[in-house]
């Protein structure tokens, strides 16, 4: 693989990837409906003769189905054979960032813009050695921006089989800017709840608004670390191989309402009861990875 093809690739940046694209549907009843049933998303604001779309269903506007789009650039299918000559044949999508600017609501007809907005250099990945390629979608709505679809693939050429030892490593959290507030605390030994700045009501898992109110305002409470076990399984299938099964998982109610997934420690699998008292303790599982677990009191 050599490091030259680099500039080459680099010269696509700010190319248009697809230009004055237009949606394949008006923004729709039927679509949303389906949308928010796959979801389990009940929100009322998706609902009735006022709805709006939800605001992540933003790309989905834009998709091209089995048939695809026609408005593809060339720049964008010179950039990807340019990817394959040079060996980079695999695919994966990493991630992907959304603004909203103003709600969707049906009738709505959307056209769309994308750029290449970046090709990384030359990167090594657990999955492979390749270059990030993000793309920018401007999403409008008779001319107006209705939002930003960032969306991140890294192209790659397969890594040979890992040795051992690196197989075996438990997976790292997705350290994001919706929960690095929680993994800060984590990091200084405490456990923190996000609370609403609008309606106070706490949550976990860590979101950027509450689903009560929609407020994006926030502070955070520190868990005491009481908690009762909520509810578990335990895992025999499938093996994940930085786990040795058979292993309990428990969602903890702690005493301030919210309940999170974690582990219970102090005693067997097959000993975890539902309603078992436990205690917040943070348990350095790896090196590198300290993760908060729930130690069964009374059982040292
Ligand atoms: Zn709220």
């Amino acid at each position: 693989m050599s490091e030259d093809v680099y500039p080459r690739l680099k010269a696509y940046e700010g190319q248009a990837a697809a230009v004055a694209a237009v949606g394949k549907d008006p923004v729709n009843e039927p679509m949303i409906r389906h949308w928010c049933e796959a979801m389990g998303d009940t929100h009322p604001a998706y609902q009735g003769p006022d709805a709006v779309a939800p605001p992540t269903m933003l790309q989905a506007w834009t998709m091209g189905g089995l048939s695809g789009h026609t408005d593809r650039s060339a720049a964008y299918d010179e950039l990807f054979a340019l990817l394959d000559g040079a060996g980079y044949t695999s695919v994966v999508a990493t991630d992907c960032e959304q603004e909203y600017l103003r709600p969707l609501r049906p009738g709505d007809r959307i056209t769309f813009d994308a750029v290449i907005e970046s090709v990384s250099e030359r990167k090594t990945t657990k999955l492979g050695t390749g270059h990030f390629v993000t793309t920018r979608m401007d999403v409008r709505v008779a001319g107006r921006l209705a939002g930003t679809h960032r969306f991140r693939i890294l192209k790659y050429a397969p890594a040979a089989r890992k040795p051992k030892e690196t197989e075996h490593r438990r997976p790292r959290p997705v350290i994001n800017r919706d929960n690095a507030g929680f993994w800060d605390g984590v990091a200084a030994h405490k456990l923190l709840i996000q609370r609403c700045g609008g309606c106070r009501t706490l949550r976990f898992p860590w979101l950027p608004g509450c689903n009560g109110c929609g407020s994006q305002k926030w502070d955070t409470v520190e868990a005491g670390g009481e908690g009762t076990v909520y509810s578990y399984v335990v895992m025999h299938h499938p093996r994940f191989p930085a786990f040795a099964p058979p292993y309990a998982v428990a969602l903890i109610e702690l005493a301030e309402g919210v309940r999170m997934v974690s582990n219970v420690v102090g005693v067997p699998y097959d000993k975890v009861r539902i309603g078992m008292p436990v205690r917040l303790e943070f348990q350095c599982v790896e090196p590198g990875l300290e993760l908060p677990v729930f130690r069964v009191e009374g059982e040292g």
